[in-house]
């Protein structure tokens, strides 16, 4: 490989690894990330669901209440005063005052009320309390609310439409739920986001008040930098909560909770928050994937120059055969030990002749065209060696004595069939076999191998003589 090629290696490698590990670690955190503020999300809607609820519960009550006989009417007044809620009155000409028109028995019925729901009150997430459209405009709370001061702007028509504040000016459709949810605006008082919740009071059908709760929508719980903001779309008022920073919101996770039948609360999580989010981990991945894939490829370049060295210093190089070093390899002598194993000792005939004659390269030759028949002639799982000169050994593993016959007259044929160019020169060899047993050496069987070759070679001189 050229270094360019192995660095163009690594570069793929590496980029592919830190790739997949990035994929496996963006998949996981994404998991967990949607689902940790998926679970946020629902818990924040929970608490709007609930006073959603109570706030409808006691609008009912309280309606109700109007058209009930005296002798109710007193009970109500009587237990209301055992609840001993105080109540604290903000008008247009500020703090205290008294109540007029319908705000006392609306007030009563409220503490009546919230006497079996007193866990309403009080929450430092939300405030509720009546506002009152006779008499000018009041608020009449339950809570403390120190130096605020009514202002006109609060009742105001134009306000209370901009933020669907008030149901006095809401359209008979948005309160057939008796619900009135506002968008998203900056409370006066506190200047935190918040949603109001208004249910209407009725008497002769004409709105005389909105029971409401205030909810600060704590968004912090979503993330730092998440942004709430309310859009109208097709008359549907829609909360969002959402990282405008973040490019391409279109892809994103998405919560959603419908409030009431004019407005839906959403929560989208952008993809890309969670792309850059996790951006220095792909850095940190490409940089250990890096180190990794060069430390791997060092390693697998010297494994494969380690096994090439040891697989030449076995071979011949001539002929390409294995040489005696092959007797000691693990895979040898797995094979051998133990084992009953044919040798055919093989010896090029009249080789010095052939050098003599007609030159060295065709004595080479000649060596090399008895090695291509023994490749022919035995299987790859035989050991065939070249031990020296002349002198071949096949060792055959397993291999039974009939066919060790065939084998060797197979060879003598094979070697024979071809001339060698350019003087259309017969080669042929002697063999000799022997088979050692399970339990014997390795060792004599080659002595007894090379014995019975002579002999074929004695037979062969005298058949040619
Ligand atoms: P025999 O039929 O009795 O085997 O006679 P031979 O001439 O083949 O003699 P022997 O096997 O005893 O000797 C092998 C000869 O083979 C010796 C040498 O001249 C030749 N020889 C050995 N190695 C090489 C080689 O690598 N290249 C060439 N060209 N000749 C070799
Ligand atoms: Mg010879």
């Amino acid at each position: 490989m050229s270094i360019k090629d192995y660095k163009w290696n690594v570069a793929f490698k590496s980029l592919a690894l830190a790739f997949i590990s990035y994929t496996i670690i963006f998949v996981l955190y994404s998991i967990v990330e949607v689902t940790d503020k998926k679970s946020k999300f629902a818990f924040a809607t929970e608490l709007l669901d609930k006073q959603k609820q109570r706030l409808v519960y006691t609008s009912l009550f309280v309606n109700t209440v109007f058209h009930i006989d005296g002798v109710v009417l007193k009970k109500i007044y009587s237990e209301s005063d055992k609840y001993g809620l105080d109540t604290y009155v903000y008008s247009l000409s500020g703090k205290g005052g008294k109540y007029e028109g319908n705000e006392e028995i609306v007030i009563l019925s409220m503490i009546y009320a919230f006497g079996n729901m007193n866990s309403f009150i009080g929450n430092e997430n939300s405030l509720i309390y009546y506002r009152s459209y006779e008499s000018g405009g009041k608020i009449i709370s339950f809570n403390d609310l120190g130096d605020f001061g009514v202002n006109q702007s609060m009742f105001s028509k134009e306000r209370c439409q901009q933020y669907n504040l008030c149901s006095l000016y809401a359209t008979k459709e948005s309160l057939s739920d008796r619900l009135l949810v506002s968008s998203i605006y900056d409370d006066y008082r506190t200047g935190s986001k918040t949603i109001t919740l208004s249910s209407p009071i009725i008497d002769n059908g004409k709105v005389i008040g909105d029971i409401s709760t205030d909810i600060y929508f704590d968004i912090s719980i979503l993330a730092d930098e998440a942004s709430i903001s309310s859009q109208t779309q097709g008359g549907m008022n829609y909360i969002n909560v959402d990282y405008p920073q973040y490019p391409m919101g279109e892809l994103s996770f998405r919560s959603s909770y419908v409030v009431d039948n004019k407005s839906t609360l959403v929560f989208e999580l952008p993809i890309t928050k969670l792309i850059l989010d996790t951006a220095p981990i792909f850095l940190l991945s490409l940089a250990i994937s890096l180190i990794a894939t060069i430390h791997y490829m060092r390693y697998t370049i010297q494994k494969k120059m380690f096994s090439q060295v040891y697989e030449e210093s076995n071979r011949d190089e001539m002929t390409g055969l294995c040489n005696r070093k092959v007797f000691s390899t693990p895979e040898f002598l797995s094979d051998t030990l133990n084992q009953t194993v044919a040798i055919l000792a093989i010896d090029g005939n009249k080789l010095k002749q052939i050098n003599d004659t007609y030159g060295h390269h065709c004595g080479d030759a000649a060596i090399k065209h008895i090695a291509d028949a023994m490749k022919k002639v035995f299987r790859d799982s035989d050991y065939i060696v070249r031990t020296g000169g002349d002198e071949f050994l096949a060792i055959l593993p397993g291999c039974p004595s009939p066919r060790v016959m065939e084998l060797k007259e197979q060879l003598k044929k094979e070697v024979m069939r071809k001339k060698i160019r350019p003087h259309n020169l017969a080669v042929s060899v002697s063999v000799g076999i022997a088979f050692k047993r399970p339990e014997e050496d390795l060792e004599y069987a080659l002595i007894a191998a090379d014995e019975n070759l002579y002999s074929d070679k004695a037979d062969s001189r005298d058949a040619s003589a």
